[in-house]
């Protein structure tokens, strides 16, 4: 994939791609900003306005990452940035307790009801690995139920997936895990009820808890089947387990309270991310007020963080859910509609196979014919016809996931000047995307 090359250049982002490379793991201080599934050389991105991103060597692009979702009010957001610089002004941390972490957990406390109590960390990844051993350690029990396909970050444990089908052990998915942290991970099919009541029934007092994404977004968009976050519920309930809902993409985002707001399940616990920091380091998890007073200081499982309730990030979150109103919502899906639309009319034109999946917001286009309900599903898609459709896209300045297994994010920002420009540049994408053929190694 290195080696392919495309009729466009970007020598400022060559450079400092090879500079990168020289100081840093494969150029990139996360995996997926290197290209590597799509080819090409990475863009190394200066500015960013609104729903444009300008790249180092000066083009522009309607940005449909969003920085993977937090920018969900575009690039340096006018109130945003005014709420930053003032923060900053003040000094940018104390070590100790301040005001914006108190009125960010009021904010999330507010509009989630499920949350009753809620401790602030700076990424999604502590989020989830708190609210494991939170989970762990109120149950006193040591198994986790993931299913395959979901991602919540990059801990030990739940970087372990099932190889196909139904797992009962898992197995380290990258060196480094251990089986031993590996092996309290029970991977399951998504979507799959039964592959859970089983597990359950195999180790009916060894599982602390199932972890899922609220909605999927992390295998591309495939939301829970009808009644899937329900039977859940069920089962952990007559087991004794937690649910533990990972929002971390879904939240603030999918609707003004997150998947939860379209799918009322309560979970015991949540996990946030992404748009609750305005583009800063700020997650959060939180949940049942009898579960999170297992929490030091005021119970016995430890959890702490330097830079935890940082008062810039919470000054930028804060400011970014305050703006983030209901016609903000309204807004975010008449964008997310009219781009779905758009998309689906030029592939259905130059007969591409597709699938268009969406929950509440988020979005993803999967270049297969048949609905995807889980990771296998997924990967049956021809992601070669991505790789052509995603540089058409770039070429015509549409900056995509570079990746066929990531949800497509919008802005509030993302006006009619925008989408028109996605407009222009869909049907040659299209074109490309009928054209490509599977690779033959
Ligand atoms: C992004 C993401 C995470 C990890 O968050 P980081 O801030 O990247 O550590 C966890 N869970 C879900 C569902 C995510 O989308």
């Amino acid at each position: 994939m290195d080696r392919v090359t495309y009729s466009y250049d970007a020598p400022v982002s060559q450079t400092l791609f090879d500079r990168a490379a020289l100081v840093t793991p494969g150029g990139v201080n996360s995996p997926v900003r290197a290209f590597r599934a799509v080819g090409g050389t990475p863009r190394f991105m200066v500015s960013g306005t609104g729903p444009y991103l300008t790249d180092a060597d000066g083009r522009e692009y309607v940005d449909l990452v969003c920085s993977w979702g937090p920018m969900i009010l575009g690039h340096a957001h006018p109130e945003v940035t005014a709420a930053v610089q003032a923060a900053v002004a003040r000094g940018t941390s104390f070590g100790t307790p301040g005001e914006g972490e108190v009125a960010l957990a009021e904010e999330i406390v507010d509009r989630i009801e499920p949350v009753e109590q809620v401790r602030l960390v700076s990424s999604g990844t502590e989020a989830t690995m708190s609210a494991i051993r939170l989970a762990r350690g109120f149950t006193g029990r040591a198994r986790v139920i993931k299913f395959a396909g979901c991602y919540h970050g990059h801990v030990d444990a739940l970087l372990a997936a099932a190889g196909s089908g139904v797992a009962t052990l898992g197995l380290p998915d990258t060196p480094g895990v251990t089986g031993a942290q590996a092996g309290e991970t029970i991977v399951l099919p998504y979507n799959d009820l039964d592959a859970v009541r089983a597990a359950f029934e195999a180790d009916p007092e060894g599982i602390a808890c199932v972890i899922t994404e609220a909605a999927a977004g992390n295998m591309g968009v495939v939301p829970p089947a009808e009644g899937f976050n329900a039977g859940l519920r069920e089962l952990c309930d007559r087991h004794g387990a937690l649910l533990i809902s990972d929002e971390v993409m879904t939240g603030f985002r999918a609707s003004r309270e997150g998947w939860y707001g379209i799918d009322r399940v309560r979970p015991d616990l949540m996990t946030f991310g992404k748009v609750m920091g305005g583009g800063f380091p700020a997650a959060a998890f939180g949940g049942r007020a009898e579960v999170m007073a297992r929490l030091a200081p005021a119970g016995p499982v430890y959890q702490a963080g330097t830079l935890s309730g940082n008062p810039v990030a919470t000054a930028a979150g804060l400011a970014q859910l305050r703006l983030l109103d209901v016609g903000a919502y309204a807004r975010l899906d008449a964008v997310s509609r009219e781009l779905r639309e758009m998309v689906d009319a030029v592939l259905t034109k130059e007969g591409v196979a597709h699938r268009i999946q969406s929950a509440g917001t988020m979005f993803s286009v999967f270049f297969t014919d048949r609905e995807v309900r889980n990771y296998d599903d997924a990967r049956a898609q021809e992601s070669f016809r991505f790789t052509a459709f995603f540089h058409a896209m770039l070429e015509r300045g549409v900056y995509l996931p570079p990746s066929a297994f990531e949800a497509w994010f919008v802005s509030t920002a993302h006006d009619a000047a925008a989408l028109e420009r996605v407009a222009d540049a869909l049907p040659e994408a299209a074109r490309a995307a009928a054209r490509a053929t599977a690779p033959t190694d």
